[in-house]
Formats: structure tokens, C-alpha cells, sequence
């Protein structure tokens, strides 16, 4: 028997939306399900609108936010859950096509052609432990969506804002400042992209380091937006 079924044996695979035995993502679902677009809405007040809201706008550098879902669906959660701790391909195959819907029925606008996109990376040693950065292949995903592709342009730094240690749900907007810096030359329009955003403050913290490296305008990109239900 080969490994992989061997491994399907010890350890049954549940699709993730309708708990169906056999693999993490069935065939049924893959093609009846595709999460409903989240409202755009202010990556960091969830005021209404894809651009940050004047109030935050003062106090941020990231000047608007496009996700896929809203973080509150559950299946969307799941997945990205499933994706980041077991590196499951077909996941990562389900969250790849829900990238291209939404890219697809999004105003062409938000995705300017003259902009580079790029992702907020993990500490190479955690990387190497997970075999895979989620973000890069959200910005794999949306670069192939748009027709581009996507370049590494942030390094996260070896020092860890003390205020990194609280969880997302308690950062604030600033807490992370100083955790990524740039590598090589900065475009002038930048789109980030990772995989969740729940406080902004980990994306914020990129959109500094790109503006004061020299872009004049960097977008967010994320899979999901918002808190956890
Ligand atoms: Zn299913
Ligand atoms: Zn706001």
C-alpha cells in the first residue's frame, strides 16, 4: 500500500464544510460552495468602505483592505486553520480557487496593473518548520489571478515588539511597529497580502515599513477579515 493511503487509513480525512469521509475538501463542495464575499470595510474600525476611514487613517499606513470572507465563516476559518498547521494541498487547492471568485467578481481597480504584489513573511526558522509561508501562496494566488506574479520585498526583523507576545485580538495599531523591514528597492504601489487580518496590526506594521522605504500606496489582500465570532 502506498504511504498516502496508508496514512488516509490511521488517520480518516473529514471534508471540512460537510464532514463527509475521504478527503479535507470534497469534490461536492469544491464545486457547490464558495464563501460569500465579506463587506469591505476598514481594516482596522471595520468602518464601511475598501479604504481605511479617515479616524484611522491619521494614526495608519495601510490605506485599504480587499479580503475574500469575512473571518466569521466558520468553513473559511477552518480552512485556513487546517492549510497553516498541516499543510494540506487540497486545502490549499480550496482557498486557491475562492481567491480566483473573488478576485473575479471584484472591482478590477483595487488591483491596479502597476502595482507589485508581495506578503508578509514568516521567521525564516518557522517557515523552515512549515514547509510553506501561507502568505506567499495567498500572494501566488492573486498575482496568477490578476495575470502578474508576486516578489519578496519584507524580511520580518529579529526583534519582536514586546507587545507581539499578546494575542491578535488584544493588538493594538502600532504594537508591532519595527518587525518587518524592506529587502531591495520599494515599489510605489504595493499590495500585501496574508492570510488573515483581525486587528490590522501585523499588516500595519508592513505598510509602515514599505512607506517609509518609499511607497506612496499600499493595499492589504487578505483571505479573511475581522474577529472570531
Ligand atoms: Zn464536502
Ligand atoms: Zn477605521
Amino acid at each position: 500500500m502506498e504511504i498516502g493511503r496508508v496514512l488516509d487509513w490511521i488517520f480518516p480525512r473529514f471534508c471540512l464544510r460537510c464532514k463527509s469521509e475521504g478527503s479535507s475538501w470534497c469534490q461536492s463542495c469544491a464545486i457547490t460552495f464558495s464563501p460569500r464575499p465579506a463587506e469591505a470595510c476598514c481594516a482596522f474600525c471595520h468602518a464601511s468602505g475598501p479604504q481605511t476611514c479617515k479616524d484611522c487613517r491619521s494614526e495608519t499606513f495601510l490605506d485599504g483592505l480587499t479580503s475574500v470572507a469575512p473571518y466569521g465563516n466558520a468553513v473559511v476559518r477552518e480552512a485556513l486553520t487546517n492549510w497553516k498547521y498541516h499543510a494540506d494541498p487540497e486545502t490549499g487547492k480550496a482557498i486557491d480557487l475562492w481567491i480566483r471568485q473573488s478576485v473575479g467578481v471584484r472591482d478590477r481597480s483595487l488591483f491596479p496593473s502597476d502595482a507589485t504584489i508581495t506578503f508578509l513573511p514568516l521567521h525564516a526558522s518557522r517557515r523552515r518548520h512549515r514547509g510553506f509561508d501561507q502568505a506567499e501562496e495567498v500572494a501566488r494566488s492573486l498575482a496568477s489571478a490578476i495575470g502578474t506574479s508576486h516578489q519578496s520585498l519584507l524580511k520580518r526583523t529579529t526583534a519582536t515588539a514586546s507587545q507581539a507576545r499578546r494575542s491578535a485580538s488584544e493588538r493594538r495599531v502600532g504594537d508591532l511597529d519595527g518587525i518587518f523591514e524592506t529587502v531591495g528597492p520599494v515599489p510605489e504601489s504595493v499590495i500585501v497580502c496574508d492570510d488573515v487580518c483581525t486587528s490590522g496590526a501585523t499588516i500595519d506594521a508592513a505598510a509602515e515599513a514599505l512607506k517609509k522605504a518609499g511607497a506612496k500606496r499600499v493595499w492589504g489582500f487578505v483571505v479573511a477579515q475581522g474577529s472570531r465570532p
